[in-house]
This record gives C-alpha cells, structure tokens and sequence, in this order.
C-alpha cells in the first residue's frame, strides 16, 4: 500500500496532479516557477481544496471531494516546514518546539522535555531561550525543523527548505535533513529548486511542469536518461522529443530527423512518441553537414556560449516546440577555430551511436 496518494485537480490553478508514494519514501519535487510544486504541499498538507480529488495517508482519507471529506490541516498528521520558518515571534525556541506537543494534548513538563530532545537532534539546545527575532536564518530555519518534528507527523512535506539560507547555512541544514530523512526512514516530501538536495536527499524524484507531473522515478533514471524536457536541464543532456519515423529514427515536429540506438524492448514502433538523448560532450559543430553517415548534423542557431572550465558550451536557440536549445561541449580552440559566436548557423553532429531512443512518457491521465 503506498503511504500517500494524490490525485487531485484545481482549475483555477491549472494543476491536475497525480502522485503515490510508499512507506519511508522520500519525493524530490523539482521544476519550473509556477509550475504547481507549492500547490501540491498545499493540497497535501489541507491548505486548499482541490476542485476535484482525494488525498489518503496510508489508509486514512484526509481529502475527498466526491465524499465531501476534508480533514483539517492540524488534525492530518503532516507538517509542513516551508522556506521561511514560520516561527511565533513571541515564544521561544523551545516554546516554539513544545506547541506541537502541547497542541496534542501532551502535558507542559512532558512538551518541554521532548523540546528539549528535538532541540538537541538539531543542534540547537544552546538557542532554547532564544526568540525567533534573534535567530539567523539557519538557525530560525533548524529550529522550524525541530518544531516539525516534535509534531510526530506521518508525513514530512518540506517547501525549499533551503533557499533562504546563505551558502554557509544551506550545507548545514541539508546535513541535518540528511540524518532526519534517511536515518529515521521518514516518508517525506521535498519541493527543491537544487538537484544537490534531491541527490543527498531523496530515494525519487518528480518533475512537475505546467500543472503535471510530467516524469518521476529514481534519482538515478531521471538524471541518466530523463524524458522531460525539464528533466534534461538539470541532467545537461540534450533531448529533442518527437515521434517514430522509422526503426532507429526520430522526426521533430519541425521535420528534423534523428537517428540513434533504440532501448531494448522499448516498444518504438513507427508513429510512437519518443525522446532522442545524448550528451553535449558527444556533439561536434560543424559550419557545413559533413557527408560520411552515420552522423546527424542538427543545423543550429547558436545563442549563447559560456566557458565551463576547459570547455566551452555552445547553446543553439530554443527549439521550434519551445524546448531548451541544444548544447554541445566543445574546446575552445574549437571555437577559435570555427570563429563560433551567437548568430551564427552552425550543425551539431552527433554520431548515431551516441543518441539513445526512449520511448516518451505516457501522457498524463485526465
Ligand atoms: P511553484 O511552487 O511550482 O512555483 P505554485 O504551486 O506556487 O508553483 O503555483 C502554481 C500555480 O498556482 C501558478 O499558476 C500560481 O500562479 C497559482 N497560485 C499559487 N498560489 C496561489 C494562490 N494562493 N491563489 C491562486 N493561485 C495561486
Ligand atoms: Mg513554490
């Protein structure tokens, strides 16, 4: 049985989600502004109500709309630690820390002392007597921490925890979530704007874009072979989606064709929809397509180049469909050689060995 599942529909906000997620899992949400990640805390944590949708806590529903079941935020068992710690202004830390038991009926003495021990699980028993105003913000923020673990929630739901911290505080906060996440096999998740906290931090990772959630699977999958192309970004491999023109060959909607190796039992048959990848190392520029097959030559309008160490990332414009332009890594006496810079029209050839086939993710239910 999978410990929370979401399906969940709000119009006015354009999200349809649909998400499970099993026992001691822990969910990396990543994607774009707007895109919906926020929403879907809210809607688990009961902070809105989906238009249409249940969401169930192991076995227990906590919103049902067809039932008219909506259970409210305090009484669901889920905290929700968001990017400013929202911390009461006028009690300290340790108060801060024993409302949760308090608000559960558990008596002063005994609320102070699991205070305490939650205070101390995150390093911050010197800051008890503290108020928030004299908190930084990494402290302010391991405080909230504790405070959302002393409610003894089922579910943990975490809204980039570590975006307003400093670079100093940020390492030190995901190391904590580290051990409270992995180490007590919590079910949790985690809206991240940084791949580095879905690395340290999840067991899975999700893309939600436009309302949807448009991949997920381990962290591992989406960032070798991504099938989205928000996914592809934060991998650094190019992905150029379209359908099955012929074995081995991709067609863009714009009429480019692709040819690569097929994933074994990847069922691509002509007319399926698929997603060529590859990687920006493997890509070669060219000013004029080179003749000797079997290599694609991508004509490209290149529109930024940055230099990333000992290479240089040549980025073509953005695709017909609106997708990241396509990159390649090259030397930079490559680009001396070849006189690149934005404007120019250039091919990426890539050999057909070096572009994968997948098929595309199944479009999203509803
Ligand atoms: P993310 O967290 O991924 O940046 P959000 O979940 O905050 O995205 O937003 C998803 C969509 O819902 C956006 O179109 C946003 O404008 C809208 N939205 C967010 N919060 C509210 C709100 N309180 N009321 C109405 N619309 C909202
Ligand atoms: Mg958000």
């Amino acid at each position: 049985m999978s410990a929370l599942s979401v399906r969940a529909r709000i119009e006015r906000r354009g999200v349809d989600l649909d998400l499970d997620l099993a026992d001691g899992e822990v969910l990396a949400v990543l994607g774009p502004n707007g895109a919906g990640k926020s929403t879907l805390l809210s809607l688990i944590a009961g902070l809105v109500r989906p238009d249409h949708g249940t969401v169930m806590l192991g076995d227990a529903t906590l919103t049902d709309t067809a039932a008219g079941v909506f259970v409210p935020p305090h009484a669901r068992g889920v905290a929700l630690l968001s990017q400013r710690p929202l911390l009461f202004p006028h009690l300290s830390a340790a108060a801060n820390v024993a409302f949760a038991p308090r608000s559960r009926g558990t008596g002063r003495a005994a609320s102070r002392v699991l205070a305490r021990q939650w205070l101390q699980a995150v390093d911050a028993e010197d800051l008890a007597r503290r108020r928030p105003a004299r908190l930084s913000g990494g402290q302010a923020q391991r405080v909230a921490i504790a405070r959302a673990l002393a409610a003894e929630p089922r579910l943990l739901l975490l809204d980039e925890p570590m975006s307003a911290l400093d670079v100093t505080a940020a390492p030190v906060v995901r190391r904590l979530l580290r051990t409270v996440l992995r180490e007590q096999s919590r079910t949790a998740v985690i809206v991240t704007h940084d791949l580095l906290d879905a690395l340290a931090l999840a067991d899975r990772v999700a893309i939600v874009d436009a309302g949807r959630i448009v991949e997920s699977g381990t962290v591992r999958s989406v960032l070798t072979s991504p099938r989205s192309a928000f996914g592809a970004r934060i991998a650094g491999v190019d992905l150029l989606a379209g359908t099955m023109a012929a074995t081995g060959s991709l067609e863009t909607p714009w009429g480019t064709t692709v040819s690569g190796i097929e994933e074994p039992g990847g069922d691509l048959h002509p007319g399926a929809a698929a997603v060529a990848l590859f990687r920006p190392a493997a890509v070669a520029v060219h000013l004029e397509p080179p003749h000797a097959s079997p290599r694609n030559a991508l004509p490209v309008t290149i529109a930024e180049m940055e230099v990333h160490g000992t290479t240089v990332r040549v980025r073509g414009a953005e695709n017909p469909d609106g997708s990241a332009g396509l990159a390649a890594d090259v030397t930079a006496a490559a680009v001396a050689d070849l006189d690149l810079a934005p404007g120019r029209q250039v091919y990426f050839v890539v050999k057909t060995q070096e572009v994968e086939l997948h098929p595309a993710l199944p479009a999203p239910a509803g």
